[in-house]
């Protein structure tokens, strides 16, 4: 794939996400609950599908993230996979909007 290609494909995916934060804040309620049941699921298995690229050893060390670290790193320091942690914080600490404020959780 020639990195123009994929530079379209990133910003269309890009142009995607933003346009769907833009209409579950500005929509209608109707059209931000039909949005919901039609792209959440399908955001749902994007981020499951990166998320399983990450899938922690019994260890908790990301066979994926581990090949970008140094050896004597990884096993020093068993830390946490930054796509995991990434993924944690962005569902989990919802900043300060109102109605979401069930969702936040101290982050690990
Ligand atoms: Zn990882």
């Amino acid at each position: 794939m020639s990195p123009t290609v994929f530079s379209q494909l990133d910003k269309s995916l890009h142009d995607h996400l933003a346009a769907l934060v833009h209409l579950s804040a500005t929509a209608d309620d109707p059209t931000a609950a039909d949005l919901a049941r039609t792209e959440l699921p399908r955001v749902v298995a994007a981020l499951r599908a990166l998320l399983d690229e990450h899938t922690p050893d019994p260890h908790g060390r990301c066979p994926t993230c581990r090949t970008h670290r140094s050896r004597r790193f990884s096993r020093k320091l068993p830390s946490p996979c930054r796509a995991y942690l990434g993924a944690q914080l962005a569902l989990t600490v919802t900043a300060e909007t109102p109605g979401l404020h069930r969702h936040v959780r101290t982050a690990v």
